[in-house]
């Protein structure tokens, strides 16, 4: 290879970037296909009640496995969903079916299982954002109450009117927020005072680090704390193990999700594993 093309070079840089450019491309269209070929799916991880080990909700999280039957992960294909503008139609589809599962579940002995759905911020900025998930709601027969949006703490912490405004008409609607991978993103503390959300999710990278040694439980204890000082509910994500469980259980942690309890199910698996799982809430 020419001296020429050398990292730092215009040849290697343009190559590399173009190289990126094509992939986003490629990506974008085949999640186009996939969109029109219905490929994407839900997958839902249960979330379970740290005091009693009862299942109290469910988390919808896409799913797309593309023509070669290639699982493509969310955190690949969302970002560029989000910058083509199709997170629009995709998030509404994500919510319209996440509710009609719940339905479907409220009706087969599940009656108080709460939905939690990833919202991304760009829905977040539509100005019919609201009255889509009204709608939404009143097609699924399902109370408010039993929807829970999660949205990142950049949302959260915008200074953006509208977005003020939509959270807290969601929230006078009896739609539940929380706050998604709470402790990566935040910059000040200063924004949860007055904010109008009702769970905290604890990153997994805090949670990862719990190993039955006390330095490994410090950051989870404190975050766990500052949601209860909040007022808050606090629900610990990536849950894997036993030993993780415990702590978060001893320290006043609410909820748990993660692999300790269940992978994302297929909705073809949901009953079948709540029966197993447990009693109805
Ligand atoms: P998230 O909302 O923070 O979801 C939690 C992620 O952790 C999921 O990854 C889940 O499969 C994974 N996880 C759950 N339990 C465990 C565990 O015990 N150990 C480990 N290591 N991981 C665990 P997934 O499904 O790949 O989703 C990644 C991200 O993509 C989500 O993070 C969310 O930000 C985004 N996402 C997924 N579905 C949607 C959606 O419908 N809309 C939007 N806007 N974003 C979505
Ligand atoms: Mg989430
Ligand atoms: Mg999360
Ligand atoms: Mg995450």
């Amino acid at each position: 290879r020419a001296k020429s093309h050398g990292a730092g070079s215009h040849a290697y840089y343009t190559e590399h970037v173009g190289a990126a450019i094509r992939e986003r491309t490629r990506l974008l269209y085949d999640l186009r296909q996939a969109v029109a070929k219905n490929l994407l799916f839900l997958a839902y991880q249960p979330q379970v009640e740290l005091m009693t080990g009862r299942v109290v909700g469910l988390e919808a999280l896409m799913r797309w496995r593309d023509q070669r039957g290639n699982h493509v992960p969310p955190d690949r294909f969302i970002p560029v969903a989000e910058s083509a503008g199709i997170i629009r139609g995709l998030g509404k589809w994500v919510l319209r079916s996440a509710l009609l599962q719940l339905k479907r579940l409220h009706e087969s002995g599940w009656p108080e299982l709460r939905m939690a759905v990833n919202v991304s911020v760009v829905q977040f900025e539509m100005l019919d954002f609201l009255a889509m998930v009204q709608e939404s709601l009143v097609e699924a027969r399902i109370s408010p109450r039993y929807l829970e949006l999660e949205v990142t703490e950049s949302v959260a912490m915008t200074g953006a009117d509208h977005v003020r405004d939509v959270l807290r008409q969601l929230k006078a609607l009896g739609v539940t927020m929380a706050i998604d991978d709470f402790g990566t993103g935040f910059s000040s503390l200063s924004y949860l005072d007055n904010l109008p959300v009702d769970r905290l999710k604890i990153d997994k990278s805090f949670v990862s680090t719990i190993n039955g040694h006390e330095e490994g439980a410090r950051i989870a204890e404190m975050v766990v704390d500052l949601g209860r000082k909040l007022g808050l509910t606090v629900i610990a994500e990536g849950v894997e193990t036993e030993t993780q469980a415990q702590l978060l259980k001893r320290v006043g942690c609410h909820e748990g999700q993660g692999y300790l309890y269940a992978r994302p199910l297929p909705a073809d698996d949901l009953l079948g594993w709540l029966t197993s799982f447990g009693v109805p809430t």
